[in-house]
Parts: C-alpha cells; sequence; structure tokens
C-alpha cells in the first residue's frame, strides 16, 4: 500500500471536501490512502458492504487497521480507499463523509451520534460519519451532489455541539 494518487480524478473532490473541514478538526485524523482494487490487495475478506451490499470494489470507504487482516503488520493504517470514481464518488460531498470514517476511528468511536437520515440508520458509524457531514454542510451551504442522503431533518442539537467543540478544542 502507498499514499500515491495514480488516479488524480479524486483529487478535485478530495481538495474541495477536505477544504470544507475546519482545520483542528482535518488534524485530527493520520491516514493512508489506498487507490486500486481493495479484494486485490487483500484489504478484505468479503466483497459486500455491511451496510447495503454494495461492492467493496466500487465503493469509497475506509478501512480501520483491524479490518487489514490481510496486510502486514506495518501496513494497517488508518485507510481511506478510493475506488469506483464517479462523479458522485469523486465529488466533496462523499469526501467529507468518509473523512467523518477518518474522525470517529480518530477519536477513538467514542461519540454516538444520532441518525437523522435513513442512511445514517443504518449503522453506528453510519450515523457518525452522516452527522458529521450534515455539520459541514450546514457551515458551508454548498449544493449537495444527488444522492441518497437526502436532509431529512436537521442535525441533533447534541451533535452541533460535539463537533462545534472538536473544532475549537
Ligand atoms: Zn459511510
Amino acid at each position: 500500500m502507498n499514499n500515491r494518487f495514480t488516479d488524480r480524478r479524486w483529487v478535485p473532490g478530495l481538495a474541495a471536501g477536505l477544504g470544507l473541514i475546519p482545520p483542528p478538526i482535518r488534524a485530527r485524523a493520520r491516514f493512508a490512502v489506498f487507490q486500486g482494487d481493495p479484494l486485490f490487495a487483500g484489504l478484505h475478506a468479503s466483497e459486500a458492504t455491511e451496510e447495503d451490499q454494495r461492492s467493496y470494489r466500487v465503493t469509497p470507504h475506509v478501512c480501520y487497521p483491524s479490518h487489514l487482516n490481510g496486510r502486514p503488520r506495518a501496513e494497517r493504517l488508518l485507510t481511506l480507499v478510493l475506488t469506483g470514481f464517479d462523479d458522485y464518488h469523486g465529488s466533496p460531498f462523499v469526501a467529507v463523509h468518509e473523512f467523518g470514517h477518518l474522525l470517529d476511528y480518530s477519536t477513538g468511536l467514542s461519540h454516538a451520534a444520532v441518525a437523522y437520515c435513513d442512511y445514517a440508520a443504518t449503522s453506528r458509524d453510519e450515523a457518525y460519519a452522516s452527522a458529521f457531514t450534515q455539520w459541514v454542510w450546514e457551515r458551508n451551504p454548498l449544493p449537495r451532489a444527488a444522492d441518497q442522503w437526502q436532509d431529512s431533518g436537521g442535525l441533533d442539537q447534541s451533535d452541533r455541539w460535539y463537533f462545534d467543540w472538536l473544532a475549537v478544542a
């Protein structure tokens, strides 16, 4: 695994998305980037995501170190896997959502966010990443990509305070 960008199509959306995140929060997550087929590289034992059975091959996602048991111990880093590029997956919205997973892990999986939309309700981890994305979009009122994460209600106040605090602490 390495941190080289072999497919530069991802760069504009990542740069725009990560640029929306307050620097104190951005600095909390240290992670590796992997581009390519995650199954071929041995990152996953199975192909389907837990949430909705999309293939890891074609879905950007985050691997926790404990997920990477097919890799040498020294390579078991928190990893952002960029795969399945299209206009939506390469959007700032998806970059911010995936950063939410990196932030969640980097803060010890210590905050249980309220699921504010259907996708967020699929798991504790998706609740966190979706709440983080919603919080970023509240602060940066930009157009959303057409996607399944339509805003279906406001962010829970306790989550707003939690992310506000991370941004200054
Ligand atoms: Zn997610």
